[in-house]
């Protein structure tokens, strides 16, 4: 569930029409519910209830800091995959023992920037990895707290692009490799073995593959305080999927995900940390854009757009669908116009949806894409020189720009001509 509804005929962000926001903001525009993020969020927690935990949120899939501070507030830990995700996390006000610290290749500088600032854990993925934060955490004379992502080898059913629990990925120690790699960690100095980290991908949206992978997890746990590993804590990652086309089947809900854990690993005893990112932000946000032009193809109609992939590249790199809907909401009984969505970007790629039904539009008229929230906005770029795209977060009847539309000039002069040429 969302708040992005139609009342009056006018598509809404809560209680602000998306069309006063465009009118004040321009567009393209991502705007973000404080209220579906935090109900989201919510869903979570109440899932994990009766078992010590912390739901920490994957900020890769939407990092501004003012959702960070409303998430963060509400008592949510972060997921981090890098040093500025860190940093970001730290100025959203979230203390270091809520931020868990992901990701394959983290350096040393990053690793001394989480040890001084505090953290609550590192994720380790390998034994280069290992090696490097022993050396980083006795130089520093501190202990970092780790677990160890393994590799379960589950298919996640998912896009090949988000697939991460499988063993030709580059993610995570075998799992049959775990004890072997635990009992290294146990005899390096400066590390503190705490728990086990699985993430096994994103979007997925049946139990199975998390049921599989968790079982895994709860095996390895037996095998590891057997071999005298104190294992309190257990990372079981992110990935639960969300209903992009509403047509179809949705996903499980948050509350089904609860019982699969509760019963996989409810019974050792360990802390429960878990790391939604796309159910989270998905469904919070949309990306709101005009239409520029509609044009007449030899065997279709196209619908371009002021969005382009640079703002929204799901649809380009991972097939995505998003549902994209008017903003003054149709005339019932209207006949439905076909068309490519597309955006200006100067090649096919550039493409939205194709052979979409929908109410007739004409230039300048506003539509939203729905379920943006999540691998959206941070992974827009200037490609073609196109303005990196604002942020707006709307909380009941008020809104705020979180981030602005740079201007052309500040583009520009983030460039710089050498003195020789
Ligand atoms: C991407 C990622 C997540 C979040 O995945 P979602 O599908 O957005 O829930 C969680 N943990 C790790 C380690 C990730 O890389």
């Amino acid at each position: 569930m969302d708040h992005f509804l139609y009342r009056d005929g006018q598509l809404m962000a809560e209680d602000v029409p998306l069309a006063e926001i465009a009118a004040s903001v321009g567009t393209p525009v991502y705007v973000y519910s404080a209220a579906t993020l935090l109900r989201h969020y919510r869903l979570f927690d109440e899932a994990l209830q009766g078992m010590p935990h912390l739901v920490c949120f994957a900020m890769k899939s939407l990092s501004n800091i003012a959702v960070l501070k409303l998430l963060g507030d509400a008592g949510a830990g972060m997921d981090v995959v890098s040093g500025g995700e860190y940093l970001r996390a730290k100025a959203a006000g979230v203390p270091g023992d809520r931020i868990v610290f992901s990701g394959v290749g983290k350096t040393r500088e990053e690793m001394r920037l989480a040890l001084e600032g505090g953290i609550r854990q590192f994720n380790v993925e390998s034994e280069p990895e290992m090696r490097a934060l022993s050396e980083v955490a006795s130089g520093l004379g501190v202990e970092a707290p780790i677990t160890v992502r393994v590799n379960p080898d589950v298919d996640a059913k998912t896009h090949a692009k988000i697939a991460t629990g499988k063993k030709e990925n580059k993610f995570g120690i075998p799992i049959s490799r775990a004890r072997e790699v635990y009992a290294m960690a146990a005899g390096l100095p400066g590390l503190k073995v705490i728990g086990i980290d699985v993430h096994i991908g994103s979007q997925l949206t049946e139990l199975a593959p998390f049921e599989a992978a968790y079982l895994k997890v709860a095996e390895l746990t037996r095998a590891l305080r057997a071999d005298g590993h104190e294992i309190t804590r257990l990372d079981l990652g992110g990935g639960l999927g969300i209903p992009y086309d509403r047509g179809n089947n949705a996903p499980p809900l948050p509350v089904e995900y609860g019982e699969v854990i509760r019963r996989t690993v409810g019974d050792l005893g360990c802390e429960i940390e878990i790391e939604p990112g796309r159910l989270i932000s998905g469904n919070s946000g949309v990306l709101v854009s005009q239409v520029i032009y509609v044009k007449s193809g030899e065997d279709r109609e196209f619908l371009i757009l002021d969005a382009a992939m640079n703002d929204l590249i799901r649809p380009a790199m991972y097939e995505a669908h998003h549902d994209i809907v008017p903003v003054v909401e149709a005339e019932p009984g209207l006949e439905q116009a076909v068309y490519d969505i597309v955006g200006p970007i100067c090649e096919s790629g550039d493409t939205f949806a194709k052979a979409r039904s929908m109410a007739p539009l004409a230039s300048g008229d506003l539509v939203a894409f729905r379920s943006a929230g999540a691998y959206g906005a941070v992974m827009s770029s200037e490609y073609n020189s196109r303005l990196m795209v604002p942020e707006v977060l709307v909380s009941g009847d008020q809104f705020a720009v979180i981030r602005s539309r740079p201007t052309y000039e500040e583009m520009i002069s983030r460039d710089s001509i050498p003195s020789w040429l």
